[in-house]
């Protein structure tokens, strides 16, 4: 009836001023000192005191309200920083996640070099949210045989069972970047491959930065990733190159588990990993993981 025929009637400019809005609303979200925080620029607002209180200080707390960060964010130059992201050591921005994957065998290039067979559904294993550590964590090795893996990792908000495909991304609060550390000994010790254990040692989960909320993209399945071994360049692709798009990993990953407020996925790596050619990570040496748009991860590896 009559209120459909009125959205044919809204005025152009006010519709752009909604878009625009919207834009503008997109959040930066870090944990610095265990806190959580807005992040412009190099600027960061801790969340508790730029909201009086309505935004938990706790971030597994605070990613439950992501309306509060939308609408913080539009208005921050409101506000007072609390301080410089240069002189703080920022955390995982999601630092007890209930549930985290890891997905392998998602970029083709990889699955090349891997000599594997592309899989016909998603090969998921467990990346135990006790190795989950922040952007410039130390590495512990235990091993002469650990790995570097760069990759997108996706941050679930509204939570979920049997979530539909097409609305994977509203399932979404944000991305970050992170390091899938693997120690390639333990992961195949034995066949069946032992992928949860020789992924999830302590210290082999670095993330962040900073959480980005996807409307900051003009694509947010479509962003340049980059892992460099002490400046040398070793993978560069584009998360577009994915074989199961963020929406079909949530859709799937639903099926079997109920999906809760920061769980975290990991998405998979390009090609470029050390151990096709044999060559492994070493003491001292920095890995650097960068995604467009989000930022870089710097985590030196320490043989123990
Ligand atoms: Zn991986």
């Amino acid at each position: 009836g009559k209120s459909w025929a009125r959205i044919g009637q809204i005025p152009k400019r006010v519709f752009v001023r909604y878009v625009e809005r919207k834009l503008l609303m997109a959040f930066t979200f870090a944990n610095v000192n265990g806190r959580s925080a807005l992040v412009r620029e190099n600027s960061f607002f801790d969340l508790e005191a730029i909201s009086d209180g309505a935004v938990s200080a706790d971030p597994m707390e605070a990613l439950t309200t992501p309306e509060a960060l939308h609408d913080l964010s539009a208005n921050l130059e409101t506000f007072t920083a609390s301080g410089n992201v240069d002189d703080v050591v920022l955390g995982a921005p999601v630092p007890r996640p209930t549930n985290s994957f890891g997905i392998g065998l998602n970029y083709q290039t990889h699955v090349d070099e891997a000599a594997m067979e592309t899989p016909d559904v998603p090969m998921v294993f467990a990346k135990l949210p006790s190795c989950i550590t922040g952007p410039t964590s130390d590495v512990q090795m235990r091993s002469g045989e650990c790995d570097y893996e760069g990759e997108l990792v996706v941050v679930i908000g509204p939570g979920g069972k049997d979530i539909n495909e097409d609305q994977g991304w509203g399932h979404v609060v944000g991305l970050t970047v992170g390091q899938d550390f693997s120690d390639r000994g333990a992961q195949f010790m034995n066949a069946p491959a032992q992928f949860t254990l020789g992924k999830s040692m302590d210290s082999f989960g670095p993330t962040g930065p900073v959480l980005v909320s996807t409307d900051s993209f003009p694509d947010p399945a479509d962003l340049e990733l980059q892992t460099r071994v002490n400046g040398e360049l070793r993978q560069h692709d584009r998360t577009s190159s994915l074989i199961f798009s963020i929406p079909k990993l949530i859709a799937f990953i639903s099926r079997f588990v109920t999906l809760t407020t920061g769980d975290l996925i990991f998405t998979g790596t390009p090609e470029g990993v050390g151990f096709r050619n044999g060559v492994f990570l070493t003491d001292g040496d920095v890995v650097r993981t960068y995604i467009e748009g989000i930022g870089t991860l710097e985590n030196r590896c320490i043989q123990i």
